[in-house]
C-alpha cells in the first residue's frame, strides 16, 4: 500500500463515520466498528508499519486525530446504561446486603477485662504459648516432682531446652508474672491474658484450650486489703455496682495465703434456691488469688522482706459465659453462627 492508497482508505473511513453518526447509530456500534482492535481504524494504523518514519509521523497524526474525534463522539453520545436494553447492568436493582461480623465473645470479654484493669493502673504484658518448664512451674514454686504439678495436666512438646527439659504448652498465664518480674523492677502492676492448654476432656465447663486472665502487683507494703479492693473494683466494673465478692481459703503453690474468690450471682440476686447458674448458693466461683509466695520473689531476684505483692487469675470463658448468659462452654468454640450472631 502506498501513501495515496492509505489516505484514500482513511477518507473512506471518515465518510463511513459521518454516515453512521448521521444515522444516529449507537455509540457502542460506532466504537466497535471504528475503535475496537478489529475496527477499521485499528487495521489502518497497523498498516503504517510498512511506511518510512516521516510518513509514519504524518499519517499517524492524521489517523490519531480521527481516532480522537470518534472517541469524543462516543463519549458525548454514550447512552444511559439504565435505558440501554443491550446492557446487562441494571443499577436500579437493590444490592445484596453483606453480613457484618463482630469479634468473638471471648475476645470481646478479654478486651472488656483488659480495659477494666487498665482503669485500675494495670498494664498489659504478653508471654509465649510454648513455655519453659522453669517459667511455667519451677519459678512459680512447683519444684520437680511436686504433687501440685498434677493439678495441671500438661501437654509436653518434643523440643528440649538447653537443660534437656522438654518445652510445654503453658498451663496458665502465670509464667508472664516471672518473665516480667525478672526483667523489670517494682513497683509493678501488670495483667496478662491469653490462651492456655491442659490435657482435659471437653465438657460443659472444661476444654483442652481455654483463656486465662492473670494480674499481679509487686511493691512495698502491699497487703491482702489491696488485693480485695482491686478485685472488688474490677468485679463491680464488670458486673455492676451491686456485685459483691467473698474470699475463702484455697491453695496455689505460688501464693501464700491463697484464696478462692466468689462473686455474688448476677443471675439470681436474691431468689436463692432456684437459680441453676449458682445452684441456689447465690455465689459463683470466679477467681483464684493470694499474696505472692516469698519463694516466687526469690526466684525473680527480689527480697521478700522488702517487696510484697498479690496475684490473681481467672478463666475468661467463665466471665464470657456470665456476661452472655451461656450455660455450656462448648457453645463458645463450636462457631455456630446461630449462637454467635445473637451474642
Ligand atoms: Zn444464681
Amino acid at each position: 500500500m502506498n501513501k495515496q492508497e492509505w489516505l484514500e482508505k482513511l477518507s473512506a473511513l471518515r465518510n463511513e463515520f459521518e454516515k453512521a453518526a448521521a444515522e444516529k447509530k449507537s455509540s457502542q456500534d460506532i466504537e466497535r466498528d471504528f475503535l475496537s482492535k478489529k475496527g477499521g481504524l485499528a487495521l489502518l494504523l497497523r498498516d503504517l508499519s510498512a511506511f518510512s518514519i516521516e510518513e509514519k509521523k504524518e499519517l499517524g497524526s492524521l489517523g490519531n486525530d480521527f481516532k480522537k474525534k470518534v472517541a469524543e463522539y462516543c463519549a458525548e453520545n454514550s447512552s444511559n446504561p439504565v435505558s440501554d436494553k443491550k446492557s446487562d447492568l441494571d443499577i436500579t436493582l437493590c444490592g445484596h446486603p453483606y453480613p457484618k461480623g463482630h469479634s468473638h465473645p471471648i475476645i470481646i470479654t478479654m478486651e472488656k477485662i483488659i480495659s477494666s484493669m487498665n482503669k485500675l493502673g494495670f498494664s498489659l504484658e504478653y508471654g509465649p504459648l510454648a513455655e519453659r518448664d522453669y517459667y511455667n512451674f519451677e519459678a512459680l514454686n512447683f519444684p520437680p516432682d511436686h504433687p501440685a504439678r498434677d493439678m495441671q495436666d500438661t501437654f509436653y512438646l518434643n523440643q528440649k531446652d538447653e537443660k534437656g527439659i522438654n518445652y510445654l504448652l503453658r498451663t496458665h498465664t502465670s509464667p508472664v508474672q516471672i518473665r516480667v518480674m525478672q526483667s523489670k523492677k517494682p513497683p509493678l502492676r501488670v495483667i496478662s491474658a491469653g490462651k492456655v492448654f491442659r490435657s482435659e476432656a471437653v465438657d460443659a465447663s472444661h476444654s483442652f484450650v481455654f483463656h486465662q486472665l492473670e494480674g499481679f502487683c509487686a511493691d512495698k507494703n502491699i497487703s491482702m486489703s489491696d488485693l480485695k479492693w482491686t478485685l472488688e473494683s474490677f468485679i463491680k466494673d464488670m458486673f455492676g455496682s451491686a456485685a459483691k465478692i467473698r474470699f475463702s481459703p484455697s491453695y496455689f503453690p505460688f501464693v501464700e495465703p491463697g484464696a478462692g474468690v466468689e462473686v455474688s450471682c448476677v443471675f439470681c440476686s436474691s431468689s436463692k434456691g432456684k437459680c441453676p447458674v449458682c445452684k441456689g448458693t447465690g455465689w459463683l466461683e470466679m477467681l483464684g488469688a493470694g499474696m505472692i509466695h516469698p519463694e516466687v520473689f526469690k526466684a525473680c531476684g527480689y527480697n521478700p522482706d522488702e517487696i510484697s505483692g498479690f496475684a490473681f487469675g481467672a478463666g475468661i470463658e467463665r466471665f464470657a459465659m456470665l456476661l452472655y448468659g451461656i450455660s455450656d462452654m462448648r457453645q463458645l468454640y463450636e462457631n455456630d453462627l446461630r449462637i454467635l450472631k445473637n451474642l
